[in-house]
Formats: structure tokens, C-alpha cells, sequence
């Protein structure tokens, strides 16, 4: 049984300075130093999860092999890590209050008044210790969503203290901040970081370590002053510098020793030895690409790069091992029409089209999956990219012009995609569609059996439509096949296309399970067939 350890991060001065990818470069560091490790993140909004959000509002909804929708911080745990997160490592205000609230109806709390210290709050800090109860993690780190001082987190801050007071120094606080420069004074300033650590500490909580996210390197005068107005050591103020990429970030905490810090803070024995050298292979082919490829992201939310952060990362690793760097033309849907196919399309290596919800932009993706088939593109259907490709087949290769899918029009003749019948009688949106991980059987004469190298596969879903088996004879003589299925419900969950290069639909997320070590070999695949119709010419 292991000692586990909590380190907890908070932010100040400003919301997107990077606490999920500090958090993951923590645990990155410390699992090189033979530590095991997980990463929660605590939202304080009161959404139950995040999955009812449109993406404008938190970028991309992560699932995880449990089905949870969670923020997207996870994927950055799991893409640093290389370890699944669940349920657990995502806990709302929502859900928080859902569950006391559920005890008090039951009668647990009979005869109390239910308050938000202690009931709120114990139960905050019983989903952070649970993470750390069956002994499998030498750290749980736990990152508070928004701004020290906003109203939503003072519970969160609250269960922070509680957690230090009793538990000494198997606690650690690393609170991150902005250290601007202003270039007027020609200077890097250290009052907003100052304000900050007062307003944890007005709530009672003394940060170990800050972490300070600047453009300008920290120089030894602006360390000590932080130290001094912060009560932290100097070898505690960690200068967190802007990166080229996020992968650089792990290296740079190496380089502060972030992790010697919060092995210090919390009485860790700290191991001579630290392997990061896949690390620091992946960077070495990151930043030293042989070929380049364009791909055309084909989604509605293409000016909010959030929405599609897990692809972005899964086009990242499969570069990586395909030594290719993979840029990302974003083509808005609701601009692709006939006039405009070729000025989108034309000069790019590959097409995705990427997961959504509703008819927006839908018929853009229409005409871009048709430009793809028709030119020999290779192209990726991720979801309702892969429902969109089964809608294009359909009118343009089978003659069922009204072919669409019910979500988008449930009158439709031809129901092509439609709800799947364990959904029809769902009412409650929220935690409700098919989520998670189901195995998905593969046809041993396909492209992606090729990649895979195994027969039985399993990967991330959250759909409520499906392939219309009526349909799969039809398409299959025509020459769409259906090289996955889910064994046990009989679900299309791969199609392919016979006579193309490369044209793969997945009904799953691949996007969700590439990691740094492990790139999704779909991914792979996907950038390899770019890089071959590239140097084919
Ligand atoms: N809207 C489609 C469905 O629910 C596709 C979902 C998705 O792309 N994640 O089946």
C-alpha cells in the first residue's frame, strides 16, 4: 500500500495560463522518476459533467473508457501520462451538490443542517482522496478549474486547506501565475502574482511552489522578490516560459526541477536516476520533421481550436511517427459549396471530417467527402464525419437522393443513419448517449486490420445514431464495407471504401486514445496514405 501523496494546483491573475499542462508535465516527471501517478480535475461549475456544453463554452468534451464526458484537461493527462483517467479524475460543483443532495433526500444527514463546510466540502475531499484509496498511485495531483477568488471555487480552496491541515506534508500546493511583461517599463512585473497568493492566503492557503507563466525569462532579482512577498523559497519560484509546443513544457519543469520541488515539499525520497529519454525522442522528431502534409479539418467549429483539441494532438503524435509534420488547413462547413470546393480543398494532402452534433454545416461536409472520394483524396470520417461519409455513398453512388441521416432529418426516405434503437426512449440529454469504450471486431482483409495488427479492437464512443443495417448489403456490393463491428449488438463501427486510396469512417473517437506513447495507429495510418498521395503527386 503506497503513502499517496496530494499535490494540489490553483490558478491566479488569469484563467488559460496552462495549469492542465503543468499538471501533466508534473506527473510526466515524476512518472520518470519511477512514481505512479494520476490527474484529477476538479470544474467548479454546476454542470453535472461537461457533456451538455456546446464547445464554445470549454473547447472539446474528453471521454473517457468508462464513458464519462469530461473536461478537456483529461486528454492532456492521458497524452503526458499514457494513463487512462475515469470517472473519478473529473468531479463538478454539480456533482458535487447532486449526490449530497440525493443523501439528504435518503434521510443521511436526519436531524442536521446541510452546509456548504462541512458537507460540500468533505465530499469535495472525498473524491480527492478516493483517487488515492486502493494504493495505486504514489501522487494524486488535482488541478481547480478557474481563478483563485472567483466565487464558484471558494469550496474547492476551502477542502485545500482542510486537506493540508490534516494531512501535513503529504500535501503540496503549487499555485501558477502570470508574471506579465509590460514593455512599456521594459519590465516584468510582479504585483498581479503578489495579489494573487494574497487571495489564497486570505482564504488560508499558503502556496509550496509558483509556478510563474511569463514570456521573459525570471531573472534572479524577480525570483527573490516573489519568494519574499509569497513566503516561498526561492528554489520554489519555478519560471513557467511561453513553449513552441506543450510537449517542450515537460522539459522545461526538468530544467526548473519542479519535481525535485514537490518531492522536497512533501518528503519524498528523491530517485538518483530519471528515464525521460522516449521524451525526449518524441521531441527530437517533433521538432526535426522530414515531410510535411496538409489536411483539411472539416468541422463547424473550426474558429475555436478547442473543439477539436484531441484530433489536433492525434494528428500531432502520428506526424511524429510518420516524421512528418501535419498542418491543419480548418475549413468552416458552413462555407463548402460547389464554388468554393476547390479553393478549400484543392492544394490539401487529406480530409477529415470531424465529430458533431446537429445539421449545421452539414451538407459542406456532404461536398467535401464527395471531393475526396471522387479525387482519390484519403480521407478520415471521425463520428458524424463517418455518418456524413455513409450519407454521400448513399445519394451520390447509390441514387437515394433524400439518403440523410433522422438526426437531421427524421422523415427522411431513405434513413441511411439512424437512432439506435436503445435510444429512442431516452428523455434526459445529459449522460445519455453510447459512451465509452465497446469492442469492435475487425475484418482481417481490410486497411485497418493492417494497422491495428489485431482482430479484436476497443475505443471511445458517444453517438446516439448508428449505420442502418437494412442498408449493409447494398453498400457492401457497391463497395462500402463494413470492416468493424461492435459482436454484440451488430453496430457498424468502421466503413471503408474499395478502389480509394485511403477512405475510412470511424463510428468511435480514435482521437481520444493517442497518446505520446502510443499514437493512434489509425492516425498513423491516415498521415502515412497523405504522405504517399503527396509524394505520388
Ligand atoms: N450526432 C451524431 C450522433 O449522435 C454523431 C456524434 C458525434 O460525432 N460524436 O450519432
Amino acid at each position: 500500500m503506497k503513502n499517496t501523496k496530494y499535490i494540489f494546483v490553483t490558478g491566479g491573475v488569469t484563467s488559460s495560463l496552462g495549469k492542465g499542462i503543468i499538471s501533466s508535465s508534473l506527473a510526466k516527471l515524476l512518472q520518470s522518476r519511477g512514481f505512479s501517478v494520476t490527474i484529477q480535475k476538479l470544474d467548479p461549475y454546476i454542470n453535472v459533467d461537461p457533456g451538455t456544453l456546446n464547445p464554445y463554452e470549454h473547447g472539446e468534451c474528453f471521454v473517457t473508457e468508462d464513458g464519462a464526458e469530461t473536461d478537456l484537461d483529461l486528454g492532456h493527462y492521458e497524452r503526458f501520462s499514457n494513463v487512462p483517467t475515469s470517472q473519478a479524475n473529473n468531479v463538478t460543483t454539480g456533482r458535487i451538490y447532486q449526490y449530497v443532495i440525493n443523501k439528504e433526500r435518503e434521510g443521511e444527514y436526519l436531524g442536521t443542517t446541510v452546509q456548504v463546510i462541512p458537507h460540500i466540502t468533505d465530499e469535495i475531499k472525498r473524491r480527492i482522496r478516493l483517487l488515492g484509496q486502493n494504493g495505486n498511485f504514489d501522487f494524486v495531483i488535482t488541478e481547480i478549474g478557474g481563478t483563485v477568488g472567483d466565487i464558484e471555487s471558494f469550496p474547492f480552496i476551502e477542502a485545500i486547506r482542510q486537506m493540508r491541515w490534516e494531512m501535513g506534508r503529504n500535501c503540496a500546493v503549487i499555485h501558477l501565475t502570470l508574471v506579465p511583461f509590460l514593455s512599456a517599463a521594459g519590465e516584468l512585473k510582479t504585483k498581479p502574482t503578489q495579489h494573487s497568493v494574497k487571495t489564497l492566503l486570505e482564504q488560508g492557503v499558503q502556496p509550496d511552489i509558483i509556478v510563474c507563466r511569463s514570456e521573459r525569462h525570471l531573472n534572479e532579482s524577480i525570483r527573490g522578490k516573489i519568494a519574499q512577498f509569497c513566503n516561498v523559497e526561492v528554489t520554489s519560484v519555478i519560471e513557467s516560459i511561453d513553449a513552441s509546443s506543450i510537449y517542450e513544457v515537460p522539459m522545461l519543469m526538468l530544467e526548473e526541477k519542479l519535481d525535485i520541488e514537490v518531492l522536497r515539499k512533501t518528503n519524498t525520497a528523491i530517485p538518483e536516476k530519471i528515464d525521460i529519454s522516449k521524451w525526449q525522442h518524441f521531441l527530437q522528431r517533433l521538432n526535426n520533421p522530414v515531410h510535411q502534409v496538409t489536411v483539411a479539418l472539416v468541422g463547424k467549429y473550426v474558429e475555436l481550436k478547442d473543439a477539436y483539441k484531441s484530433i489536433n494532438e492525434a494528428f500531432i503524435h502520428g506526424g511524429v511517427a510518420n516524421e512528418c509534420h501535419v498542418k491543419v488547413k480548418y475549413v468552416h462547413s458552413e462555407h463548402v459549396d460547389h464554388e468554393h470546393l476547390d479553393e478549400f480543398l484543392s492544394d490539401v494532402d487529406g480530409i477529415l471530417v470531424a465529430p458533431g452534433f446537429g445539421g449545421r454545416g452539414i451538407e459542406g461536409k456532404i461536398l467535401a467527402i464527395e471531393y475526396a472520394r471522387t479525387n482519390n483524396i484519403p480521407f478520415f470520417g471521425i463520428c458524424l464525419g463517418m455518418q456524413c461519409a455513409v450519407i454521400e455513398f448513399g445519394r451520390n453512388v447509390l441514387g437515394l437522393k433524400d439518403a440523410h441521416s433522422t438526426e437531421m432529418n427524421p422523415k427522411t426516405g431513405n434513413p441511411v443513419i439512424d437512432i439506435m434503437s436503445n435510444q429512442k426512449s431516452v428523455k434526459n440529454l445529459g449522460g445519455t448517449m453510447r459512451l465509452g469504450s465497446y469492442p469492435c471486431k475487425l475484418d482481417p482483409d481490410s486497411k485497418v486490420f493492417e494497422l491495428y495488427h489485431e482482430t479484436m479492437i476497443s475505443e471511445r464512443h458517444r453517438h446516439r445514431f448508428e449505420f442502418n443495417n437494412d442498408y449493409r448489403k447494398t453498400y457492401t456490393k457497391a463497395g462500402m464495407k463494413a470492416v468493424g463491428i461492435y459482436p454484440n449488438e451488430n453496430l457498424v463501427e468502421i466503413i471503408e471504401l474499395e478502389n480509394h486510396p485511403w477512405f475510412v469512417g470511424v463510428q468511435f473517437h480514435p482521437e481520444y486514445k493517442s497518446t505520446v506513447a502510443n499514437p493512434h495507429p489509425l492516425f498513423v495510418g491516415f498521415v502515412e496514405a497523405m504522405l504517399n498521395n503527396k509524394l505520388k503527386g
